[in-house]
């Protein structure tokens, strides 16, 4: 039993070692031959229908949010009359997908390429969409360091999660991404209206200490990893670099009354009462 259990974690460190080795291709920002053909075969494999809901803004103007599936994470593209802002920019070799769903909308104008938090399967490609669209980056200002660096700190681990907790010295340098400093260094309270976008950037650390959300006037949230939807609505519960903060940046989140949240992880948007009730029972 001992040998399988051997085996079996060892076939574990050789897939991330692996997925580690493809993404270090993926850091090269030389678009290589190899690299944009391995990104086209990946778009094509990974395309999936766009999931389109649309709402009403405050002033009566059209807002349509797209869910982009990039296996990894979520990333979302926001589409209002004055452009169009992508919310995270997924794992490296995401690009060309990402591209490609902006074609399939019809919308070349992307105006913000806006960072929840500093993590390689939110930002890693982030620095290619911004080469080919022009778009700048926005991000909490103490993120910067690891951005620029390409570096994803996950912090520690809660609960009893054996394996990860012995797999996370790989974990870091396998969610490394391209350095993309951000252009746009936020603090907690930045508006967004000149990029197109009516919205705030509401501080909310824990996972990471340069994590925010994006609020949009009228009450929807783009939350990245401080919350998800993966299984049963959940507060994040796996890697954080202050479990601390966690729970104030929730409240913090649910005084504001957001009617929709959309997370970097799971299927579907959380409601305002999923949220109320993790509130109430801190679960996570
Ligand atoms: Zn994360």
């Amino acid at each position: 039993m001992k040998t399988f259990r051997r085996i079996g974690l060892a076939a574990v460190f050789l897939l991330v070692g692996a997925l580690a080795l493809i993404r270090k291709l993926a850091l090269s920002p030389d678009p290589s031959r190899l690299k944009s053909g391995l990104e086209r075969r990946l778009a094509r494999l990974l395309r999936r229908p766009l999931t389109r809901q649309n709402f009403l803004l405050p002033d009566g103007s059209l807002f349509t949010v797209y869910t982009l599936d990039l296996v990894e994470s979520n990333a979302y593209l926001l589409v209002t009359d004055a452009g169009v802002t992508l919310v995270d920019a997924g794992s490296p070799l995401m690009a060309e997908l990402i591209l490609d769903y902006l074609v399939e909308i019809g919308r070349t104008d992307l105006r913000l390429i806006y960072i929840t938090h500093p993590h390689g399967d939110h930002y890693g490609s982030a620095a290619e969409v911004r080469r080919r669209t022009g778009a700048p980056i926005a991000a909490f200002a103490t993120g910067a360091i690891e951005m620029d660096a390409g570096m994803s700190r996950l912090g520690s681990i809660r609960g009893r999660r054996r394996l990860s907790r012995l797999l996370l010295p790989i974990m870091e340098p396998a969610l490394q991404a391209e350095p993309a400093a951000p252009d746009i260094l936020l603090d907690g309270g930045a508006r967004l209206d000149e990029y197109g976008l009516p919205a705030t950037a509401l501080y909310t650390p824990g996972h990471t200490l340069a994590c925010t959300t994006l609020l949009i006037d009228g009450g929807l949230a783009f939350v990245g990893d401080l919350l998800s939807s993966n299984r049963t609505p959940h507060i994040q519960s796996w890697y954080a670099q202050d479990w601390g903060k966690l729970m104030p940046s929730v409240r913090r989140l649910a005084d504001r009354a957001p009617r929709l949240l959309f997370p970097g992880h799971g299927a579907r948007p959380l409601t305002q009462s999923e949220l109320d009730d993790l509130c109430r029972g801190d679960r996570g």
